[in-house]
C-alpha cells in the first residue's frame, strides 16, 4: 500500500475527509496552529468545534526515499529552561530519594510489582487498580500518555476505550502496533519485531478521582516509575501525548500547539509532542495536526 493510500485510510479512520489534488506538488504544511488549549486530560468536557475540515489536508506523508525531516531539533535534553516554571513539584525528602534510587534498580517484574503495591500518593486510595504499561519491552517507539481514565482504571491497561482505539488506528497508519502480529503481547513481552511494536505507558499509574488534573506532588511521586520504564525499554523515539506527559518529560508548561512540529530530546532520545487521542476525539480539526506529528515521528525514526 502506498503512503498516499495509507494516509487517506488513516485520515478516514480518524474521521477526516481529505481533499488531495492528485497532480499538485506537495503543499506547505497546514496553516500554523494557534496555540491550543494544550489539554489532553481525557474526559474534561470541552465545547466541540465544527467537525469539518474546509482546507485541503496538506500533509506530506514520509516515504523511505524522502529526505529526513527538516523540523528544528532542540538541543540535547537539558533541565528545564530557566524561564520555565517548574512543572513537577520537587519532592526532596530523603525517603523519596531513597525510594527513587531503589526503583531505578528494578527489572520489569519487580517494577510492575512495585507499581501494583504503591501507596506513595493519595491516588492509591481511589484507584481500582494500577495501570502499568503494555507493549514490546524493547520497542523502538515508546508512547507516553497522561493519567488513567475510567476504562484504564477498570481494565488495567493504558489507552483503552475510544481514545485507545483511535491511538491504535493512528499507530497502524505508520506501521506500528501495541500488540504482536499474532494478536499476542501484553506487558513486558518481547514478541514480534521491536521496530514495529510500541511500548505504551502513562505518566501516572493511578486514576485521579473523576479524572481531575494530576497534582504536581502526584506527578513527582510517580515519576520514578516512568523513568525506569524508559530506562528499561531504551526507546529510539518517544511520542508524548498530552499536556501532563509533556510536563513530566520535557519539564515545560508550554501548550502542545507551541511544542509540536519539532524534535525535542529526553536524555538524548528524540521526542515528538502531539495531542492526546481523547482530545482529538473532541477536536476534529486537530486530527490533521496529529497526523503531521505522526509523520514527523516516522520520518525522525527512519532517519536515525
Ligand atoms: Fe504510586 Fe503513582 Fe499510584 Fe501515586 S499514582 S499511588 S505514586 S503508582
Amino acid at each position: 500500500m502506498s503512503w498516499n493510500e495509507r494516509q487517506r485510510r488513516m485520515l478516514a479512520a480518524m474521521g477526516l475527509r481529505m481533499f488531495a489534488p492528485a497532480a499538485s506538488p506537495a503543499a506547505p504544511a497546514a496553516a500554523a496552529s494557534p496555540a491550543d488549549a494544550g489539554t489532553a486530560v481525557a474526559e474534561r468536557p470541552v465545547e466541540a468545534p465544527a467537525a469539518r475540515v474546509s482546507a485541503p489536508v496538506a500533509v506530506q506523508a514520509p516515504a523511505p526515499a524522502v529526505a529526513p525531516p527538516r523540523a528544528p531539533v532542540t538541543p540535547a535534553r537539558a533541565p528545564a529552561p530557566a524561564s520555565a516554571a517548574p512543572a513537577v513539584a520537587a519532592v526532596a525528602d530523603a525517603a523519596f530519594a531513597e525510594r527513587a534510587a531503589h526503583i531505578a534498580t528494578l527489572g520489569w517484574g519487580p517494577l510492575q510489582d512495585a507499581v501494583a503495591a504503591c501507596t506513595a500518593c493519595g491516588l492509591c486510595e481511589s484507584r481500582r487498580q494500577t495501570v502499568f504499561g503494555v507493549g514490546h519491552a524493547q520497542a523502538d517507539w515508546m508512547i507516553v500518555g497522561e493519567a488513567p481514565g475510567e476504562q484504564e482504571d477498570l481494565q488495567g491497561e493504558p489507552f483503552v476505550g475510544p481514545a485507545g482505539q483511535l491511538l491504535d488506528q493512528m499507530l497502524r497508519a505508520v506501521g506500528q502496533s501495541r500488540l504482536a502480529a499474532s494478536g499476542e503481547g501484553r506487558e513486558d513481552d518481547q514478541a514480534g519485531d521491536p521496530a514495529r511494536r510500541v511500548y505504551i505507558a502513562n505518566t501516572l499509574k493511578c486514576r485521579p478521582p473523576r479524572n481531575r488534573n494530576p497534582e504536581p506532588d502526584e506527578l513527582a511521586r510517580c515519576e520514578p516509575f516512568l523513568k525506569r520504564q524508559l530506562e528499561l525499554v531504551k526507546p529510539k523515539l518517544i511520542l508524548v501525548m498530552g499536556r501532563f506527559a509533556v510536563k513530566q518529560l520535557l519539564k515545560s508548561d508550554d501548550a502542545i500547539g507551541k511544542l509540536r512540529g519539532r524534535v525535542h530530546r529526553y536524555e538524548g532520545v528524540p521526542v515528538i509532542v502531539t495531542y492526546h487521542p481523547a482530545y482529538l476525539l473532541r477536536n476534529m480539526p486537530d486530527k490533521a495536526k496529529a497526523w503531521e506529528d505522526l509523520c514527523l515521528a516516522k520520518a525522525t525514526a527512519d532517519g536515525l
